[in-house]
């Protein structure tokens, strides 16, 4: 295959011109999406084990496209960061989050929103500035909004400081954040010492194989390790009353998974709260 320069260019098998297709479709669909707040969110409570009251709720992008369908947030995520559409995606899912805190606390509920940021949205110099805008804009208090960053990006050098003196603004300002998939990624120590973290969620792959004893040892002792560090132990992906026992037994925190609740509409979280 020859591009129009006439260099030879790697040709791509059928499969990945078919992954190539749809990626550009969903591209161009997303951008419509967007431009037309055609995205949701679903609200996923999060149970604190000490009062067995829920504190807090994780806000999850849901996409059903009127001509593609339903995108996973496993399907969209990865293109939306290819293609820079994450920051898009961010600014949405918070000002959503915001309206929606303070429609909680309106109702008497004080209910911190958590929101998923990946590290590349940090790369914005922007970013604390226009989160901080919004929190203003839509009167949602810093002390309600959580920021879930994952450590499957390795930071890198050049953006680092500039993603490290940001997340410490908005810390200053009163948001919390969360250190996502712990154990999963290659960062985590790395992430801890630098990062202004105050909340570990133990990624749901440790959760889903508890019945290991191994993994009990694990787990335990990354429960341990985020008290030491006085960091507020949260759990995902709890599924049973088995992990829900051994994980309250070991001192976690805070508990999400199915067991707790599924992610519901903002309305279906209303009625959970008394
Ligand atoms: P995550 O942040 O680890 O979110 C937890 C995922 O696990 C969610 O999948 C949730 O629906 C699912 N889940 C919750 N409880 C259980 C359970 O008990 N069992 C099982 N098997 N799954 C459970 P979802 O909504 O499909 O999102 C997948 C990932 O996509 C998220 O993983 C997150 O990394 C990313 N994501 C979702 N929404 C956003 C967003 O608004 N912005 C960004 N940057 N990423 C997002
Ligand atoms: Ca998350
Ligand atoms: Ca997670
Ligand atoms: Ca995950």
């Amino acid at each position: 295959v020859r591009n129009a320069g006439g260099d030879r260019i790697v040709s791509l098998s059928k499969s990945s011109h078919v992954t190539l297709n749809r990626n550009s479709i969903i591209e161009k669909r997303l951008l419509l999406a967007l431009d037309q707040k055609n995205l949701h969110v679903l609200y996923q409570p999060q149970l604190d084990v000490k009062t067995g009251k829920f504190t807090g709720v994780e806000a999850l992008v849901r996409w059903d496209d009127e001509e593609i369908g339903v995108v996973s947030p496993d399907e969209l995520i990865p293109i939306a960061e290819e293609t820079g559409l994450i920051n898009n995606i961010g600014s949405f899912m918070l000002e959503k989050a915001c309206e929606q805190a303070v429609l909680w606390k309106k109702a008497g509920h004080n209910i911190k929103v958590s929101i998923n940021s990946s590290v590349r949205e940090f790369r914005d110099k922007n970013m604390a500035k226009s989160i901080l805008a919004t929190l203003e804009r839509t009167g949602c208090p810093a002390s309600l909004l959580q920021i879930e960053i994952t450590e499957k990006f390795a930071l890198e050098a050049e953006a680092e400081t500039s993603i490290i003196k940001q997340m410490r603004t908005l810390e200053n300002e009163g948001i919390v954040f969360a250190l996502d998939d712990f154990g999963t990624g290659y960062g985590s120590f790395r992430y801890m010492q630098l990062l202004p973290i105050s909340i570990l969620k133990i990624d749901q792959t440790f959760i889903r194989s508890l019945k290991f004893e191994k993994t009990q040892q694990l787990v335990n002792g990354m429960v341990q390790l985020g008290k030491s560090m006085n960091l507020t132990v949260v759990a995902e992906g709890v599924e049973t009353e088995e992990q829900k026992d051994f994980l309250t037994n070991i001192g976690c925190d805070i508990l999400q998974g199915y067991f707790i609740s599924k992610p519901s509409s903002s309305n279906g979280i209303s009625s959970l709260l008394v």
